[in-house]
C-alpha cells in the first residue's frame, strides 16, 4: 500500500501535528522521498517519520525548518539529531528482530525516542539536562505516547533497574563504548552508539552474543554533540 498521502494518526488527536506550509503533510512527504534516495529503506521507519510531527519537538521560531534534513539546535547547546541520522540508527537497531524494551540514552527533543515509541512496546530514556527533559515529556504527554519512562539522571550509567534492554541508543558521542551500558543489554542485544571526539567521530553497532562476548562493526562516521558526565 502507498502509504504517501495517508493522513499523520497524530493529527487526528492533536491539530497542530497537521502543521502547515512548511510544517504540512506534504513537507513531511517531501523528507520521505529524500530519505528514501539517501538509502533509507525500512519501511516501518520511513512510516514512523512520515506520521511523527518533528516540527513539534522544536522551537517555533525553527519549525519551517522542520523538514529540512539537517540538525536544529533545541537549546542549551543541544541539538536535535538529523533525520536521516534518526532513521539509520532506528534502521539499525530493528534490522533483526524488533526489540521489545529499548532504552535511549540523551533524550533532548524526545524526537528520537518518539520514534522508538512508535516501533517497540517500550521505551526507557534518559536525559542530564532537567529543562530538556521537561519539555520532551510535555511533547510525549501532548502526542499521547504512553509507553516511554524517562528519568534525569547521567545516562552513561544506564538504568539499571529496569536492565537488560533488548537494545540501547546512544545519541551523544562519547570517548570509547561505556561498559556500563554494554553490561545492561540482553544477549543477542544491539547497542547503536557514537564514539570518539568532535569531527572523527564513528557510528558504532555491537551486538551482545549468548557466551557473554560482543560483536562491533563501524557502520558509518557521524557527527554527534559529546556525552558528557553529571547532571544540569
Ligand atoms: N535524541 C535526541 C538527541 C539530542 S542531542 C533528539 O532526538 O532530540 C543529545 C542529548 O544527549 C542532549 O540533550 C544532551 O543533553 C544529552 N546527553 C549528553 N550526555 C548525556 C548523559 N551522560 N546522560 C544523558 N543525556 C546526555
Amino acid at each position: 500500500m502507498d502509504g504517501l498521502h495517508r493522513m499523520s494518526r497524530f493529527a487526528h488527536k492533536v491539530p497542530e501535528a497537521r502543521g502547515l506550509g512548511m510544517t504540512s503533510q506534504r513537507a513531511r512527504d517531501r523528507l520521505i522521498e529524500r530519505l528514501v534516495g539517501e538509502g533509507i529503506r525500512d519501511r516501518r521507519v520511513l512510516d514512523v517519520l512520515r506520521q511523527l510531527p518533528r516540527h513539534l519537538f522544536i522551537d517555533e521560531a525553527l519549525a519551517t525548518r522542520a523538514y529540512e534534513d539537517t540538525a536544529l539546535p533545541i537549546g542549551q547547546g543541544q541539538t536535535i539529531s538529523q533525520p536521516y541520522v534518526v532513521a539509520r540508527m532506528t534502521e539499525l537497531l530493528l534490522d533483526q528482530v524488533v526489540p521489545r524494551r529499548v532504552l535511549e540514552v540523551g533524550t533532548g527533543s524526545g524526537y528520537q525516542c518518539a520514534v522508538l515509541a512508535s516501533l517497540v512496546d517500550q521505551v526507557y530514556t534518559v536525559e542530564r539536562i532537567d529543562e530538556l527533559l521537561r519539555n520532551a515529556r510535555r511533547r510525549f504527554r501532548k502526542l499521547g505516547l504512553s509507553n516511554i519512562r524517562s528519568r534525569h539522571d547521567d545516562g552513561r550509567l544506564g538504568w539499571p533497574d529496569e536492565a537488560p534492554f533488548d537494545a540501547i541508543m546512544v545519541t551523544a558521542a562519547g570517548s570509547d563504548l561505556e561498559e556500563a551500558l554494554l553490561a545492561q543489554l540482553a544477549p543477542g542485544g544491539v547497542l547503536v552508539a557514537p564514539v570518539g571526539p568532535p569531527g572523527k567521530q564513528d557510528l558504532l553497532r555491537v551486538r551482545a552474543n549468548a557466551d557473554g562476548g560482543w560483536q562491533r562493526e563501524i557502520v558509518a562516521a557521524v557527527s554527534f554533540v559529546p556525552l558528557l558526565g553529571g547532571v544540569a
